[in-house]
């Protein structure tokens, strides 16, 4: 017999509750006991275990988990063979190399003989190898940002979301080394991938719902054209006739992050009725 399939989820952190919280959306439901390894899912075989975020990519890639919820920046450092399945849409970040803001280091080559602070060794020497610098890593499991008020280090390489830890502490960002997010991760020699696969679609529908809201409204016909260039959707909107002969319906998918541009420019053009509705799961 097989054993249950399992996904690993960072039991704490800032990415648990949001990885706890996607799995129940895409129908995942589990409920976890007080500092319990395992929860099992209602109505699928699957068992959820709670690991340290920073050690999903490598024990999935060694097989104690078949998927795992984890950063793509924590994949890229651990150097696990995994795949990567799906962007959760979440935790995105960049890993940036920072100096002071008063520093008069301009490419990273300057950073020749100096000390680095990070979380990211390897990341870190292979940047600065590409950039020809030869420096000291100063390894650290956190707290990085306040490594050269201490004097422990010229430079960090840290993760950046909004820049206000930064800011807070008179850093500036002399250059990006790479862009991460939460992702989904799969051991390459999955033992049931049409389950890995019903996960993915399961999660997929609930990344993509929150990414999209559904817009209705009536235009003119006579505006239809420019109406459908507003709002292409994803294939074609679904147009519908109205009782006016003169006017038609529109209900088409449009990206959350552009619906109130696009309703000001479907009022502009006439349109009316313009409603948003939130949508919560799909498949498309
Ligand atoms: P911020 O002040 O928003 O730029 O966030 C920076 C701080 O949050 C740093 O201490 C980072 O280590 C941490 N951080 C930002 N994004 C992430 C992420 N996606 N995963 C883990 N830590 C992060």
């Amino acid at each position: 017999m097989t054993a249950t399939f399992r996904i690993g989820v960072p039991s704490k952190g800032r990415l648990s509750e949001l990885a706890a919280e996607l799995l129940r959306e895409a129908g995942l439901n589990f409920r976890r006991s007080e500092r319990s390894l395992f929860a099992r899912c209602r109505d699928i075989p699957i068992d959820v275990t709670f690991l340290r975020t920073e050690d999903i990519p490598v024990l999935c890639a060694e097989g104690a988990i078949d998927m795992g919820v984890t950063g793509s920046d924590l994949v890229a450092e651990s150097g696990a063979d995994v795949a990567e399945r799906l962007d959760l849409g979440v935790g995105q970040c960049r890993l940036a190399i920072c100096v002071p803001e008063a520093s008069d280091v301009k490419t990273p080559a300057d950073l020749d003989g100096c000390r680095v602070a990070t979380s990211f060794p390897n990341n870190t020497a292979r940047y600065l190898k590409q950039h020809g610098a030869t420096a000291h890593l100063v390894t650290l499991s956190g707290s990085v940002e306040v490594m050269i008020a201490l004097g422990v280090a010229e430079a960090i390489v840290d993760l950046v979301e909004t820049g206000s830890t930064l800011a807070a502490n008179q850093l500036r960002i002399l250059d990006e080394i790479g862009r991460y997010q939460t992702v989904l991760i799969q051991n390459r020699q999955c033992r049931q991938p049409e389950l890995a696969d019903r996960v993915v679609r399961r999660l997929e529908g609930v990344v993509i719902a929150r990414g999209y809201s559904l817009l209705e409204y009536n235009v003119p016909r006579a505006k239809l054209a420019e109406a459908e260039r507003i709002t292409p959707g994803f294939n074609s909107p679904t147009v519908s006739s109205l009782e006016d002969p003169d006017w038609c319906a529109i209900r088409v998918m449009v990206r959350r992050s552009t619906v109130i541009e696009i309703m000001e420019r479907l009022e502009a053009l006439g349109a009316s009725a313009v409603l948003e509705t939130r949508i919560t799961n799909c498949r498309l």
